[in-house]
């Protein structure tokens, strides 16, 4: 069964409801190497995207996805903003007039994301950001494609997870971590714990 247009809805409405349950232990993981903000940011984020969510009524979900690229680069300040921002748009624009996706579509979805954070904020993986619980991820979507929806996107999540946890060693050399130096080393990355949380939700939902 592929991710229809309901379920594009139904995962973004999963998705501020994770972010905003996980808030503060967004804000706690970016408190020790960040400015403990995270959560509020994405919380904020997500929920200007559930306002707006009228406001795609009936369209197709590359349109929908560029709306909360474009709603949360508008309104979550920091990094994270303009990063999952261009990921969105970039998701979007990868899925233009579909009404629904299947796996190969999700995997393109997912290099697009990655694409478009990796040009914006040049991090490249190992460097204590995002990009270290979405590149595995995106590998595990391609390596998954001749298995079911479900178990692909499953996997999916799966890989996000081991990826987000493998940043707890890793110096950041990326953002606001990396001014500490080796004193980064021993936290888990908010950012990659925000991917993982995102990937869920569209296992949960669409899985
Ligand atoms: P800020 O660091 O501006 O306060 P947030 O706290 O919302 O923004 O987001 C921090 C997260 O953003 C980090 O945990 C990291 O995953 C991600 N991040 C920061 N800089 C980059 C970058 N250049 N490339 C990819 N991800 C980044
Ligand atoms: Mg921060």
């Amino acid at each position: 069964m592929p991710i229809t247009t309901e379920d594009t809805l139904r995962w973004l409405h999963q998705v501020a409801v994770v972010l905003h349950e996980n808030r503060e232990f967004l804000t706690q993981l970016d408190s020790p190497i960040g400015d403990a903000d995270h959560g509020i940011n994405m919380d904020r984020g997500f929920q200007a995207v559930i306002d707006k969510l009228p406001t795609v009524a009936g369209m197709d979900i590359g349109s929908i996805l560029k709306m909360v690229g474009t709603t949360l680069v508008s309104t979550v300040g920091g990094a994270s903003g303009p990063l999952y921002g261009t990921a969105f748009l970039r998701a979007g624009m990868a899925n233009v007039g579909k009404h629904e996706l299947h796996g190969a579509d999700v995997v393109g979805m997912l290099e697009a994301a990655l694409e478009g954070i990796k040009a914006r904020g040049k991090a490249v993986p190992g460097e204590k950001t995002m990009v270290d619980a979405l590149t595995p991820a995106m590998l595990a979507a391609k390596e998954a494609q001749h298995l079911g929806l479900s178990q692909l996107l499953r996997q999916t999540s799966e890989a996000a997870e081991k990826g987000m946890k493998a940043t707890i060693p890793l110096l950041a050399k990326k953002g606001r971590a990396s001014y500490l130096g080796e004193r980064s080393i021993g936290h888990q990355d908010p950012g990659a714990t925000s991917s993982w949380l995102i990937l869920k939700a569209l296992a949960d939902t669409c899985g």
